[in-house]
């Protein structure tokens, strides 16, 4: 009596029976959505997409936001809520 053979056979038509389903979309793929590719970012303060942004708050009240080099100019004169918190390029490691 070969028990190996056996279950091995068992096992070899179970597989044979089962319905393998479409591998899932790797985690990156999900993590990095097409509609993620914005080249140019509007501008909160005109709606004016610039090549340039500025990720400051004008209002603490309101949080971060992306400002255009002169909207960015104009929240930032006489604005003690006024924080600057990074600039973002559109051509970035081009
Ligand atoms: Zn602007």
């Amino acid at each position: 009596m070969d028990e190996h053979s056996a279950l091995f056979r068992i096992f070899g038509s179970r597989m044979n029976s089962v319905h393998i389903p479409p591998q899932p979309r790797p985690a990156y793929a999900e993590a990095m959505p097409a509609t993620h590719r914005v080249r140019e970012k509007p501008c909160a303060q005109c709606g004016q997409p610039s090549p340039v942004m500025y990720w400051v708050i004008r209002e603490e009240e309101e949080g971060w936001v992306f400002l255009c080099p002169p909207c960015r100019r104009k929240a930032e004169e006489g604005n003690p809520e006024y924080r600057y918190g990074g600039t973002w390029k559109a051509e970035k490691g081009r």
